[in-house]
């Protein structure tokens, strides 16, 4: 089956034929990179010392008011590569002794992911391979990446469906979200680390939290450990910061340190222990890579 041709590789099941047309994320069948290079700024046991080699594919499904990435999710910065060029990139990052290939926002590729994945293991790619997302996933297009992916690291952006349609301009992201992240788990089983804390299969769920909407959180939190308890780790993320586009008065500000404390207490309440926190000031631009195109075309000699 070609998955381009018909699109409903999200689930706005746009139909539509990316050989010829563009759908809600406006991209066409070509896959379209903005950056390769080993990244810093995720999770300690996904960073490690040398970085994880992170592959920014452009375009999104989501549409977030509050995106850090606008330059390459909205405006689709970036360059056209072919399906060997991915597999050549991730040997690439490999041979830069990065823990893991960490794919962002690949929910629109994944029929050429999988060909790249599979071309890059013939050329000798060995180290963990990262499905990182919105989670605004179709849960029978994740079902095909089984076997592909050894760690997800699936957002769970919202609880209450009205603030996806509000922020993300998503409908039913809550039992979207819930399926796939569901799956994802099937397929990783708990969570395994090395010798040196470094992961190396298993499902991490992200959520960055949004100002004023602690109680979303908190449900978030509840559904999630009382779902899977410690099969999981949940990265509690505070590093929220407004951008220039924002028109919502209410994400014009960080979030409170006092709401961040709040939730941290919560988690702990709850019994949450495999999780991961932000401690300091993460209120930054830093976080947001410069899309210049590093790694995305072939050296030459
Ligand atoms: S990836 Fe999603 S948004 Fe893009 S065309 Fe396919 S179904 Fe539509």
């Amino acid at each position: 089956m070609n998955l381009y041709k018909k699109c409903i590789l999200c689930p706005r099941k746009c139909m539509v034929n990316r050989y010829t047309n563009k759908g809600f994320c406006n991209l066409n069948s070509k896959l379209l990179i903005a950056l390769a290079k080993p990244f810093f700024y995720e999770e300690p046991p996904i960073s490690g010392i040398n970085g994880s080699g992170t592959i920014f594919f452009s375009g999104c499904n989501l549409k977030c008011c509050y995106c850090q990435n606008m330059e390459i999710s909205k405006f689709n910065k970036g360059k056209y590569i072919t399906i060997t060029r991915l597999a050549e990139i991730m040997i690439e990052l490999q041979n830069q002794n990065v823990h893991n290939i960490n794919l962002v926002t690949p929910t629109m590729y994944i029929p050429s992911i999988i060909k790249a994945i599979k071309k890059a293991k013939e050329m000798g790619l060995k180290i963990p391979i990262i499905y990182n997302s919105s989670g605004y996933e179709n849960v029978e297009i994740i079902k095909l990446l089984d076997g592909y992916i050894d760690i997800y690291l699936p957002d769970f952006k919202y609880y209450d469906d009205s603030l996806a349609i509000k922020y993300s301009k998503a409908n039913n992201y809550l039992i979207n979200a819930k399926l796939a992240i569901n799956e994802m788990i099937r397929q990783t089983g708990p969570c395994i680390f090395d010798q040196n804390g470094l992961i190396v299969k298993g499902t991490i769920v992200r959520h960055l939290m949004l100002p004023t909407l602690t109680n979303d959180t908190k449900k978030i939190l509840k559904y999630l450990y009382e779902t899977y308890h410690d099969n999981i780790y949940i990265s509690i993320m505070s590093q929220y910061t407004p951008n220039k586009y924002i028109t919502f008065k209410e994400l014009k500000k960080p979030i409170k340190a006092k709401d961040y404390d709040e939730i941290i207490d919560y988690a702990v309440n709850l019994g949450i222990t495999n999780a991961f926190c932000q401690i300091g000031k993460t209120v930054s631009e830093s976080f947001i890579p410069n899309f210049n195109y590093e790694g995305v075309n072939k050296k030459r000699n």
